[in-house]
């Protein structure tokens, strides 16, 4: 008999059906996170080391199944062979040994060196939160959702995870991967299903979300979180600018701006969405790109593995970039190559490149999240910054030129969360550095020392080192007698200079 309510897929490429999945109702999320909650202590009980034991099981899983996991999210999301395992495979897995090799280190107490009151000591340790609900989107099925967890499961945390409704299968085949290895079936569970059991996650009592996903809907869990007083990261969309400046190595701009626009068909919260070209090299890049772009072979990646380019994971996606290339092109812009669906049974859409683009045009101002690449022409660096900070959204930027040192300057003005120079993307694979945005593109980071950090409660103790001292000054009784006495401390405090300190310490209180 089939559930009263399940998730049909169907594979991005070519249509035909690839599994179903049960709807989790709202009685099953409250009760994975009373289960969670009833499971987590005793993992928390466990050492680091411990916790870090089973995750290397884990690793050892995902490295064993890593054909399986490419092949699924093939036919799940369309994601080409290479992409698969780069990015849904090794990603993952060197998450899991970053956080393994340093989790002591970034959770052990941290002293805070006393400014003053240097009879005390204070420093901060770090305890789980609880509960994190972890909410994740499709375009990387394994590695966003999973990255969370394993820092999450690491921290001495409990996770109800909800993937997203275009991508349940993948979430359930490597969760799956993760209790056979050890993981505690309750401490890590799955509820599946589409916006609403979202919702419901947030609101069964978990003590953090961690949501990846579109502005619109981060800024509803950003809303149902703060009625709960509870923190949340969110991982918001992205408009990343590629400046590619005067100076820039032609050869390395083309192939990272190509690769940068066209991986994952250009569903990645990362992927270069405006290209800013100094006028210098204008001409020369747009021609090398609209080569390159023209060579892209698009396919079916459960079929091949020799493709560079899948389709957009869903129907509703594919309508968003045909709706943003259909209003550039009616405000004027110029389509150099693809501009158009694929016609057939996927969701296919041919890699774009657009020039004559004006800040009018929908392409250069809301996240497309799909192959086109706006191009725009500039005669002079301050103009380029300024276009690349005028978005709304501020996640990831990029740089290409040959100076290193003004690299790195026109690098700290852009205001996103990350820039990379002469380089696109990866730095998400590094799973040391943050990775948040500014502006609308979210609030918190995931990854590096911080974000592993932010799944524990930061909790500080203050203590005396001086046993013997039975009271404070500041404490009662208060007497008149002491206030002068208190004003000269304050003068040889904070009186400037050591002149300035004697003299108010003792100059007359007049
Ligand atoms: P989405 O916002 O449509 O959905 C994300 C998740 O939220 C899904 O699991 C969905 O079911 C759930 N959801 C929907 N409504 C909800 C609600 N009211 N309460 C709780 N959960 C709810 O996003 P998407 O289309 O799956 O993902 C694409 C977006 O994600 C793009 O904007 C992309 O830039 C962004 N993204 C950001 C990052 C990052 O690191 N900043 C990474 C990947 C994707």
């Amino acid at each position: 008999m089939a559930h009263p309510d399940e998730l049909v897929l169907h594979s991005p490429a070519n249509g035909t059906e690839v599994g179903r999945v049960a709807v989790s109702t709202p009685d099953e999320v409250r009760a994975a996170v009373a289960r969670a909650r009833a499971a987590q202590p005793a993992w928390s009980a466990r050492s680091i080391a411990e916790r870090c034991a089973v995750l290397l099981e884990v690793r050892e899983s995902i490295l064993s199944h890593g054909r399986e996991i490419v092949a699924l999210v093939a036919k799940e999301s369309g994601k080409p062979q290479h992409e698969g395992l780069l990015h849904e495979v090794m990603a993952p897995l060197e998450l899991i040994t970053y956080f393994c090799e340093n989790a002591e280190r970034v959770l052990a107490p941290a002293p805070i060196p006393m400014h003053l009151t240097k009879h005390r000591a204070s420093y901060l340790h770090y305890v789980p939160r609880g509960v994190v609900g972890i909410i994740g989107p499709w375009n990387f099925p394994h590695n966003l959702p999973f990255g969370g967890a394993v820092m999450a499961l690491l921290a001495g945390n409990a996770v109800v995870m909800k993937p997203s409704e275009y991508t349940p299968l993948i979430a359930a085949y490597v969760h799956g991967l993760y209790v056979e290895a050890g993981v505690p079936a309750d401490l890590f569970q799955l509820v599946q299903g589409r916006g609403d059991v979202g919702a419901t996650l947030i609101d069964a009592g978990v003590d953090m979300v961690e949501f990846t996903g579109s502005v619109a809907t981060g800024k509803k869990v950003g809303a149902m979180c703060a009625e709960r007083v509870i923190p949340c990261v969110l991982e918001l969309g992205g408009k990343a600018p590629a400046l590619v400046l005067a100076d820039a190595d032609l050869d390395r701009a083309l192939a990272a701006v190509t690769w940068g626009g066209f991986a994952n068909a250009g569903q990645v919260c990362a992927s270069i969405e405006r290209v800013l070209v100094h006028e210098r090299l204008y001409d020369r890049f747009v021609e090398g790109l609209v080569t390159r772009v023209k060579a892209l072979r698009t396919g079916d990646a459960s079929a091949s593995d020799d493709i560079d380019l899948g389709p957009l994971q869903n129907a509703r996606q594919r309508d968003i970039v045909e709706a943003r290339v259909n209003d550039a092109v009616a405000k004027g812009a110029r389509v150099l190559c693809g501009g158009h669906r694929i016609e057939g049974p996927g969701h296919f859409y041919a890699p774009t490149v657009l020039a004559d683009v004006t800040t009018d045009m929908d392409i250069v101002n809301l996240e497309t999240f799909g192959p086109v690449l706006p191009v725009m022409r500039f005669s002079d660096e301050e103009a380029m910054i300024t276009e690349a900070n005028r978005s709304h959204l501020g996640l990831l930027g990029y740089v290409f030129c040959k100076d290193a040192e003004r690299g790195r300057r026109v690098a700290e003005r852009i205001a996103c969360g990350t820039v990379m120079v002469n380089d696109v993307i990866a730095s998400h694979a590094m799973a040391e550095t943050p990775w948040g945005g500014l502006k609308q593109s979210g609030i918190g980071v995931t990854h590096s020392d911080e974000g592993l950090r932010h799944m524990c409660q930061q909790r500080h103790v203050n203590h005396d080192l001086v046993p013997w001292m039975s009271s404070e000054p500041w404490w009662y009784p208060y007497r008149p007698q002491d206030l002068p006495r208190f004003e000269k401390a304050l003068g040889a405090l904070y009186g400037q200079g050591l002149a300035g300190k004697l003299r108010r310490l003792f100059g007359s209180n007049d």
